[in-house]
């Protein structure tokens, strides 16, 4: 059994709330998904400044890490995960041109500095856009990004709505289609921080996470491809080593694993020759298919 309360009392669901109610069948409709990884490093992406280390002078384009996030392209509507203080050039790079919703896995600067680049995707489109978070990702981001999310907005700011949740929820267009897409929460904890993971269909994604609470296993029943937190080799306090990431995929059992948020310590040739099979590293603009649920 494991405990899910956060220490000091905060109060938060617990992953037991957060995967209770699901319906095992609310992803059938889900059509293909194509995920493109936008960004694969660490927080402070790799090269780092001022080093001049092997992998921050490599050559090989795999070594260059911008900070962690996805978009999750499902039929018309697309989907980010997270926006970091790169997200302008990878969306320009991969030419995203729509976007339904964010969905924040947690507060720090490597995953949302970026939000304020959502604004020209209202420049054609004024529908507000959700933002899905758990209630302390919430509470920080109302409170550092108040002329956004505050009750009198600046002029002009992205007209972006934060959605609190607690469990699952349905992504509506916000576009003119009917188009709608179910994802669930999935509670992790980075170092003592509740985290949220997201899953699509037979995707899930799961980043800044060093321990998966025990029900939490339960929304990521069969999932065809994993995008799992693998900071380096060596442990850390809050995120995932290689080796916890490798026990904790083994035990998912996508068919497909892929490490985010390396480390300069990981050149990508090298240690994803390393890896067994079915884990591979991702790198900057890797895109994956996702099979259907009914495909399968
Ligand atoms: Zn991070
Ligand atoms: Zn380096």
């Amino acid at each position: 059994m494991s405990t899910n309360s956060a220490p000091g009392g905060r109060a938060g669901p617990t992953a037991a709330d957060v995967v209770s109610g699901v319906d095992p069948d609310r992803h059938a409709d889900t059509p293909p998904l194509t995920v493109t990884l936008l960004g694969t490093g660490t927080s402070t992406g790799v090269p780092v400044l001022g080093c001049d280390c092997a992998v921050c002078t490599s050559d090989d384009p795999h070594d260059a890490r911008t900070r962690c996030a996805c978009y999750v392209r499902a039929g018309e509507m697309g989907l980010l995960i997270d926006t970091g203080p790169d997200f302008r050039q990878q969306a320009l790079r991969e030419g995203i041109g729509r976007i339904d919703a964010v969905c924040y896995t947690h507060h720090h600067f490597d995953h949302v500095v970026g939000l304020d680049d959502l604004r020209p995707f209202f420049f054609d489109n004024p529908a507000p856009m959700p933002c899905y978070m758990h209630p302390d990702t919430a509470a920080v981001l109302r409170h550092n990004y108040d002329y956004i999310f505050g009750a009198d907005p600046y002029p002009g700011a992205a007209n972006v709505r934060l959605e609190t949740i607690d469990g699952p929820f349905t992504v509506p267009s916000r576009y003119d289609d009917k188009g709608t897409l179910p994802v669930d929460p999935v509670l992790l904890r980075h170092g003592d921080m509740p985290v949220y993971g997201y899953r699509m269909g037979r995707f899930a994604y799961l980043t800044d996470v060093s321990r998966i609470p025990e029900p939490s296993y339960e929304a990521l029943d069969d999932i065809d491809v994993l995008v799992l937190d693998a900071l380096r080799p060596e442990p850390h306090r809050t995120h995932f080593s290689f080796d916890e990431a490798v026990d904790v995929a083994r035990r998912i059992g996508a068919r497909q694993t892929y490490f985010v948020h390396m480390t300069h310590n990981v050149r990508h040739t090298e240690a994803n020759a390393a890896l067994p099979e079915g884990i591979q590293l991702a790198y900057d603009g890797l895109t994956v298919e996702v099979p259907a649920v009914e495909a399968v």
